[in-house]
């Protein structure tokens, strides 16, 4: 299915709610600067691997582009184009003073050596480093990469460039890292879903939910989840996974993923397929994994009452308008998993001022900011009666669409 549209779909929407100009509309869809580039590393055999890298630089109205380089099997233009857009809207949902970009390489990253994926990611800097840096355009962790590759890269970039810590976020502690960014996306959703149900007079407490997807969002989902008293009934990860209606203990299950290469098989619990996890009896569906999950075909099966999106883009068009349909209140990817770009966003700006926060601080703005961007939201689809996602879009495209029109085009 063609991504592009498909989001697309989404900004019209909410463009349409804000009488946005065609003229306007045009210079938000249009990426500022779409690269591909051909990647030739030595492999371990002696071979040489050829490999395509992405970088698309959606747009720069409010700040230096930001967004992940993902390392998986599945990146194509298309892809990269669509989570761009998304990169855009979502630093925008959060506030934060930044555009939207995103990057990857078409590789399955488990099946390269150690070795090779540094010279891979080395490669890929020596191919875009003038096109990005601190203040133009700051990579980050996605799917399949993570603050290993960030130290390659800022390694590779800084032989370049001398000192600049700011221009990859997402990096190892003892590298100019920032306290809580590994678990920062997981936690931001778990304030987002727990923020829902406050609204709705509720408490994260005592709900059942699924879970797709066990990676570094998924797990940190799981782990915060348990923590304010939710109970896990269902995850499934790429290999397999389980199932327990009277809860999951999560932290012996995280134990025993680590050891057993996934989730599948842990004791006391059941196997349980993807399809079966959307149709688990819960009352929180979380999809943490790959995007278009959520489909015309499996949004039907959903008993939840609301969906929580921790991944990119996991919900179509036709599967959000059955959701609508049914009652089922979705919050998008766009204000949900926006922890990850936030705890980015502090990294950065404690790079550049040399200075250090604690994790406690890093936790407390998170919060507050996730809130903040939440009650938004909230508050435009209570008012202007429209779903979460296009309030989500009404916040965040308006505030480019603002500061696109008061830079002016010449
Ligand atoms: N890859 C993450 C996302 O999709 C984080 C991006 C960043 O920190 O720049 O939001």
């Amino acid at each position: 299915m063609n991504n592009l549209n498909k989001s697309d779909i989404y900004f019209h929407t909410a463009a349409d709610h804000l009488q946005i100009s065609d003229r306007i509309r045009t210079l938000m869809l249009t990426p500022e600067r779409d690269v591909k580039v051909q990647l030739a590393i030595r492999l371990d055999n002696g071979e040489i691997g050829t490999f395509i890298g992405y970088r698309v630089q959606h747009d720069s109205a409010r700040g230096p582009m930001k967004g992940g380089l993902r390392y998986h099997p599945q990146v194509d233009d298309e892809e990269v184009r669509t989570l761009a857009q998304l990169m855009t809207w979502k630093t925008a949902v959060v506030d934060l003073p930044y555009g939207g970009a995103k990057g990857g390489i078409a590789v399955e990253p488990r099946s390269l050596s150690k070795g090779e994926l540094e010279r891979l990611t080395r490669k890929f800097v020596d191919q875009i480093h003038d096109m990005v840096g601190p203040d133009t355009d700051i990579p980050a962790p996605d799917m399949g990469t993570n603050g290993q590759v960030m130290a390659w890269f800022m390694n590779q970039y800084q032989k370049y460039h001398g000192f600049q810590p700011a221009c990859v976020t997402g990096k190892p502690l003892e590298l100019h890292g920032c306290e809580g960014r590994e678990e920062a996306t997981g936690r931001g959703v778990v304030i987002i879903a727990d923020r829902l149900f406050h609204q709705l007079g509720q408490s994260l407490k005592g709900k059942k939910v699924a879970l797709q997807g066990f990676g570094n969002v998924g797990s940190f989902t799981a782990k915060f989840l348990h923590e304010r008293g939710a109970i896990v009934v269902a995850i499934t990860d790429v290999r397999g996974g389980c199932q327990n209606p009277a809860g999951l203990d999560i932290p012996e299950l995280t134990e025993y993923a680590k050891t057993n290469n996934g989730v599948q098989g842990f004791p006391g619990s059941e196997p349980v397929t993807n399809e079966q996890l959307f149709a688990t009896k819960c009352d929180l569906l979380i999809p943490a994994a790959l995007g278009g999950q959520l489909t015309k075909d499996t949004a039907p099966l959903v008993k939840a009452k609301y969906v929580v999106e921790a991944a990119n883009d996991p919900t179509t068009p036709e599967a959000d308008e059955i959701f609508h349909e049914r009652g089922i209140l979705v919050v998008p990817d766009i204000l949900a998993n926006a922890g990850g770009v936030t705890v980015s966003y502090f990294e950065w700006v404690q790079n550049r001022s040399v200075v250090h926060w604690p994790l406690d601080e890093i936790r407390a703005k998170l919060e507050q900011r996730m809130n903040a961007a939440f009650d938004a939201v909230w508050q435009i689809s209570q008012q202007s009666n429209v779903t979460l996602r296009t309030a989500a879009y009404v916040l965040g495209i308006g505030r480019v669409a603002k500061a696109t029109e008061l830079s002016g085009v010449s």
